[in-house]
């Protein structure tokens, strides 16, 4: 069965669409987290930022600068969170790689909040953890 997007793309259902071109469409998010959150999506299905190719990570990127700078241009946003959700235990929702770009104004509209909290290292061996990210990277 197709996701969401894939029907997006198709024209099944209906979107607010601020951006396309052959490969990338981009569209309102339904939730408005904040106004003006938006969403970047390859046409073509990869499940996520971890399976899709550079090539087109790259533009996806590329279009998410673009619409995160006209955010603040355009919308007065003070900043932009850019931000990919990767498998379900992500929050990953859509299993079709997307972007949000959601800009944050002053005074913190929308009730979207990113607390990265420190654990307690001193239980972590930290060198071997950074060894085997750093051999993975070898391969
Ligand atoms: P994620 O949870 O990172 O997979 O994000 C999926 C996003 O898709 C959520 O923020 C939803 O609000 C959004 N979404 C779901 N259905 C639609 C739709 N029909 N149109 C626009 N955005 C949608």
């Amino acid at each position: 069965m197709k996701d969401i997007f894939c029907r997006i793309i198709d024209g099944e259902i209906p979107s607010q669409r601020v951006y396309e071109d052959d490969d990338v469409i981009a569209i309102l998010d339904i939730s408005q987290t904040t106004t003006g959150h938006t969403l970047v999506i390859p046409k073509k299905h990869y499940e996520s930022f971890l399976t899709c190719p550079a090539e087109t990570v790259n533009k996806v990127m590329m279009i998410a600068q673009r619409i995160g700078q006209a955010e603040i241009s355009i919308l007065g946003a003070k900043g932009v969170n850019i931000l990919t959700n990767c498998g379900e235990a992500a929050g990953q929702s859509v299993p079709h790689f997307h972007v949000h770009v959601i800009p944050r104004y002053v005074g913190g509209e929308g009730g979207f909040r990113i607390e990265m909290q420190s654990q307690d290292t001193s239980k972590l061996n930290l060198p071997m953890i950074a060894k085997e990210i750093a051999d993975a990277l070898k391969d």
